[in-house]
């Protein structure tokens, strides 16, 4: 009969969107205690766009968005996806680079029309590149954040020459999907690259309890990992190639059917359609499953 419950419940899955790599998986599911949601993509859509530019003074803005418009050209990120759009509708055709390196959870450095371009975190530009962050961009710095917008700043040949204001959406389910979460007993967790403020106002705004934010791309399993030690059974939710390690470190991985296909593999359960109210479901279906065999 254990089986055959187990067979029903992945079944029933299915028909919710809930694809479970194996039967074993419901029990897992049942047990968790902490889920860890990734920000960009899952709790937000990660359909991201330039919503403003801010350049510093004395920089020409079509410069601006030349030069770190194609050095982004470069780049698969959709911060850069964003940055090379707007670029490219604001003033055409952008450069090719002459030469190109990705820092990951970072920002990127090229050469640009014999410029030394960098974007970036603002923090990482001045830790990472030394480059100061120029006083008369920090308000709007600032302001950006508290709307839980990401800033991205660009420099070329050792100076911070301006800002680009990123902007993504919350998906509409996502309020509702927390809110059901820790109804459900779990405890929630944002874990991102993002800078500390944009995310405290993410999580704030989908009622998210603790935030871990500046975390690397490769420091995001050393996260679910330390949540493991203190005793959780952690659940992760994330859709990028960034995420695939936490995916696989944590208890239960769980991926955005929409994300990426590293994500899915690295998971035990895919959630088809990218509400995190499937999530919701599949917790529901394990324990009620389970509950039958008992
Ligand atoms: P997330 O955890 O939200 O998926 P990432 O780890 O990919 O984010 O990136 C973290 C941060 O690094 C971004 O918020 C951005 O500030 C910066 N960053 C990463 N890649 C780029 C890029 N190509 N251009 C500008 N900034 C970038
Ligand atoms: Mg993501």
């Amino acid at each position: 009969a254990t089986p055959t419950a187990l067979m029903v419940g992945t079944g029933r899955g299915a028909q919710l969107g809930i694809l479970i790599k194996g039967p074993e998986v419901l029990e897992q599911t049942r047990r968790i205690t902490t889920i860890v949601l990734d920000k960009t993509g899952t709790v937000t859509e990660g359909k991201m766009w330039v919503a403003d530019v801010v350049t510093a003074a004395g920089t020409d803005l079509r410069e601006l968005l030349h030069l770190a418009g194609s050095a982004e050209n470069a780049s698969e990120h959709p911060i850069a996806r964003a940055i090379a759009e707007r670029a490219h509708t604001e003033i055409g055709r952008l450069a090719s680079v002459e030469s190109f390196t990705n820092r990951a959870g970072m920002g990127i450095e090229a050469v640009v029309d014999g410029h030394a371009v960098v974007v970036g975190r603002p923090a990482t530009l001045e830790s990472e590149w030394g480059l100061r962050f120029p006083p008369d961009l920090t308000a709007a710095r600032e302001q950006a954040e508290a709307r839980g917008q990401t800033v991205v700043a660009a420099s070329w040949d050792g100076a911070v020459r301006g800002i680009f204001v990123i902007a993504d959406r919350i998906k509409q389910s996502s309020a509702d999907a927390v809110a059901e979460l820790r109804q459900l007993g779990l405890t929630t967790v944002l874990l991102t690259g993002d800078n500390a403020r944009t995310a405290a106002v993410v999580a704030a705004e989908v009622g998210v309890e603790r935030v871990r934010a500046d975390v690397l791309p490769s420091d995001k399993s050393a996260e679910v990992a330390r949540l493991q030690q203190a005793g959780e059974v952690v659940a992760m939710v994330g859709d990028g190639v960034n995420d695939a390690p936490a995916l696989a470190q944590a208890d239960l991985g769980l991926a955005i059917g929409t994300g990426t296909d590293v994500a899915i593999e690295a998971s035990d359960i895919t959630l088809v359609s990218g509400d995190l109210r499937a999530a919701v479901d599949a917790i529901r279906l394990a324990r009620r499953t389970l509950r039958t065999i008992k």
